[in-house]
């Protein structure tokens, strides 16, 4: 359930007015609702309550640390995939006991910096990191806490660059390989086995594929818990979210607050039956689900360009602001912030191109979607944008990331200023 709403004509975020957060703050801004995402990771958690688990968010979705913070008060571990991550939920008051590190390429001085911050367990993803995580352990005369992921070749997601569990990609260890790998590393003195890990992509909108992955997962799980006497099993992220209400079933889902699409008590009850039996406490790290529909960017209108054919909506974010249109071909909702409607068969809407001013023509948020008649000065929020939106920005054509704000309530705070033109050019020198 998220909470930006439709009140008198114009988009809230929970008791803000968005057009009121535009003013202020300019665009384009990035709006993040607290309450929406503190209810997704207290739904998580509650629908696991009945199995050991530990919900660890995945960090690289969102890295504000006013959202690590919000969600380091309810109580969660993280899911960390590199060393500046660990730095950001350190500083935003989160436990690295509580923190898993995954990622196929760990550095020594990062492997270093997570062991000396005691984090709850490393995620090895080949025999090489494994060595190196050893190396390291044993110069610190420690043990580090590892698990293995796991790559079960199970395709899943909605995109080749988001489906992560087959051995067409460079994720994790081929499961046929899993049993000799915890065998060595069992032998290594820099070593302490702990869990098993898997992670098969991400935006999937229906149980069949976790259930198919933890289903072969299952056997390998019993052997490793017999052999080597593992904790946990974590199984990734990946739960997908609504982007087009039109997808899911009816064209207001978004405004009727169904943000997920895969709903947490399905996902949750195809988890514990699935996994009740293994003995094992259960790990799941949601990155998308939990912030995904918890915010927006907001842009503004400047100029309305037709050309024989087409007509393009010129706004002032960018490809650089929210990429992944320009990345995935991803669908975001788009609205004016002023006279919502809803419904495609308004005779006033017209197909539209809405577009960003990069020198790219991959800058493009949507193609030929039928939109009302925007003009320049207009305000528009691209929905759904909490998850991979700021966390991807970059300063690419040499523009300034938005502004982030937390809406709390009827509170609105400045969780990441606006760049300036001296942070643009901030570590270079002529
Ligand atoms: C990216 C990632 C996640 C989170 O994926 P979502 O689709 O955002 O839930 C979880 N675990 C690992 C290891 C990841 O790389």
């Amino acid at each position: 359930m998220h909470r930006f709403q439709v009140k008198g004509g114009q988009l809230w975020a929970e008791g803000v007015s968005v057009e009121r957060l535009a003013k202020e703050h300019g665009t384009p801004l990035y709006v993040y609702s607290r309450g929406t995402l503190v209810d997704h990771y207290r739904r998580l958690d509650a629908a696991l309550g009945e199995v050991g688990h530990m919900v660890c968010y995945a960090v690289k979705a969102n890295s504000n640390l006013a959202v690590l913070g919000a969600l380091a008060r309810e109580g969660s571990g993280f899911d960390i995939v590199s060393g500046g991550e660990l730095h950001r939920v350190l500083k935003a008051g989160g436990d690295p006991k509580r923190c898993t590190f995954a990622g196929v390429g760990k550095t020594r001085e990062e492997i270093e910096f997570a062991l000396r911050k005691g984090i709850y367990c490393f995620v090895a993803e080949s025999e090489a990191e494994m060595d190196e995580i050893d190396r390291v352990a044993r110069r610190f005369k420690r043990r580090a806490p590892v698990a293995v992921r796991v790559n079960p070749d199970i395709a899943a997601g909605g995109h080749e660059k988001i489906t992560t569990g087959t051995y067409e990609n460079k994720f994790g260890v081929a499961y046929e390989a899993v049993a000799g790998l915890y065998g060595r590393a069992s032998r290594m003195r820099g070593i302490a086995i702990r869990g098993v890990q898997m992670h098969i992509g991400s935006q999937i909108t229906a149980p069949g594929p976790f259930v198919a992955a933890i289903r072969k997962m299952a056997p390998l799980v019993r052997e490793l818990k017999a052999a080597h006497g593992i904790g946990f099993f974590s199984l990734g992220g990946g739960v997908g979210i609504v982007y087009d209400p039109a997808l899911a079933s009816g064209l207001t889902d978004w405004w009727e607050n169904r943000t997920t699409q895969l709903t947490i008590d399905d996902y949750a009850r195809a988890v514990i039956s699935e996994t009740r039996d293994l003995g094992v406490q259960i790990q799941v790290e949601p990155g998308r689900l939990i912030v995904g529909n918890a915010g927006i960017l907001l842009a503004r209108v400047l100029y309305v360009k037709r050309t024989g054919v087409k007509r393009f909506v010129i706004v002032d974010a960018a490809m650089n602001d929210l990429i992944r249109p320009a990345l995935y071909g991803s669908y975001h909702e788009i609205v004016p912030v002023r006279q919502l409607r809803s419904g495609a068969s308004d005779p006033e809407w017209v197909p539209t191109d809405v577009v960003g001013p990069v020198c790219e023509s991959g800058d493009v948020f949507c193609r030929d979607r039928l939109m009302p008649d925007l003009r320049a000065g207009d305000l528009v929020a691209v929905l759904s944008a909490g998850a991979y939106g700021f966390s991807m920005a970059s300063n690419y054509n040499s523009r300034p990331r938005p502004a982030e704000i937390m809406v709390d309530g009827r509170r609105a705070r400045v969780v990441r200023r606006r760049e300036s033109r001296a942070d643009l050019i901030r570590g270079e020198a002529r």
